[in-house]
């Protein structure tokens, strides 16, 4: 794709005239001053889209900034931006690029063949003229030493020519591990390298359209976090959160996938899961792991105070959507949390009105 195309395919998103994008900017211009939000061409294309609201998940990932944090961190921002703006063009680009991979891997494969296949013909050649004891044709000779040099010259052009792509490929291919790590910015949780919440909704979705599996969703919350931050500091925060993000891979089962989804907030999502109950287990077993984390203040033995979480637990019933799943777990993780902190709640579906706890009580 060319550069005035991909340019061509993010404009596209905003199809507004003048007066519609004018006024879409007076809403967004006087929330970045309200927020303190420098004025960069980024936050202005957040903003813009905030604004416009064509993307409910990334309006919630900016409320939630604006609620966690006391100023908009621009590490935020850039990655919000190539979430939610620039993700479409960051997937074409790898699409293509594979596509220019595979032809040169093709090309390289040929000359390759071709040098090999000359060789060959050109030592035969060299046996051929040793063999020629005695001319049949006075003019044999120069005919087949012509031909020999002809083969050497055109071998010696083959073998510049494979030393190019040769070099063309490993440029690619550098190409190719900076765009796999810009893809793994998009998709990843920088910190805990979890998913993102983006990514994480994209596939909840997939797993919830597949509906043959047993898809079950387990959300984490860790308890009391603000009065972690307060007392030791956001940085040993953000090392609790490193470490829950390490037991969540650790324990994660092959058909599952893990997400930061917020702040503290964490989701698991387990596919081909029998059920609820078995959800149930798999949420205590976490919870357990998260409380037996022994977290010591760098460079001294002094171990910080034990770490807990509380766990809602959803099984994704017929009929269930994205929302209504995301919603269950909500509420197993409001009623853990209401129940004291440290458990687990699983929700059954109510067919009727709102989820209801599993062996209430537990
Ligand atoms: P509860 O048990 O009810 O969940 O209480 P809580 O204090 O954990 O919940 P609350 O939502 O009041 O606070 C969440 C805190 O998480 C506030 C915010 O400072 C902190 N937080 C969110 N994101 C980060 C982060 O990236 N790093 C650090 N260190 N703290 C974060
Ligand atoms: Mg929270
Ligand atoms: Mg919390």
């Amino acid at each position: 794709m060319s550069q005035s195309e991909s340019r061509a395919n993010v404009l596209a998103l905003y199809p507004e005239d003048t007066r519609e994008a004018a006024a879409l900017l007076k809403q967004a211009v006087p929330l970045m001053v309200r927020h303190n939000i420098p004025p960069n061409p980024v936050h202005y294309a957040l903003w813009y889209t905030y604004s416009k609201g064509q993307d409910p998940e990334l309006n919630r990932h900016l409320d939630r900034v604006l609620r966690d944090f006391d100023y908009f961190p621009p590490e935020s921002a850039t990655k919000l931006f190539r979430e939610y703006i620039i993700r479409d063009e960051l997937e074409d680009v790898r699409a293509e690029q594979q596509q220019v991979i595979s032809l040169v891997d093709g090309m390289e494969r040929d000359v390759s063949r071709s040098v090999k296949g000359n060789l060959t013909f050109q030592n035969r050649l060299g046996q051929c003229m040793e063999m020629l004891e005695e001319p049949v044709d006075a003019r044999l000779p120069d005919i087949l030493s012509e031909l020999q040099q002809s083969t050497r010259l055109m071998q010696s052009q083959q073998e510049h020519f494979l030393a190019q792509l040769q070099s063309a490929q490993s440029e690619i291919k550098s190409l190719r591990d900076k765009l796999e790590r810009a893809q793994r910015a998009a998709t990843m949780d920088g910190l805990t390298e979890l998913l993102n919440r983006s990514a994480f909704t994209r596939l909840l979705e997939q797993a919830l359209g597949n509906a043959s599996r047993g898809v079950a969703l387990v959300m984490l919350d860790i308890d009391h976090f603000k009065q972690f931050n307060d007392l030791y500091g956001h940085p040993l925060g953000d090392r609790v959160l490193q470490h829950v993000g390490q037991v969540l891979r650790g324990a994660l089962p092959a058909n599952g996938f893990a997400a930061r989804y917020g702040g503290e907030e964490f989701c698991v999502v387990l596919e081909q899961c029998a059920d609820l109950t078995a959800a149930k287990a798999y949420a205590e077993q976490l919870r357990l792991k998260v409380q037996a984390l022994r977290i010591k203040a760098r460079g001294t033995d002094t171990v910080l105070d034990t770490i807990t979480a509380s766990f809602g637990v959803a099984f994704a019933e017929p009929g269930d959507t994205l929302e209504s799943l995301l919603t269950r777990a909500d509420d197993g993780l409001y009623q853990a949390k209401r129940n004291g902190r440290n458990q687990v709640q699983a929700m059954e579906k109510n067919r009727h009105s709102s989820s209801e706890p599993l062996n209430a009580g537990s």
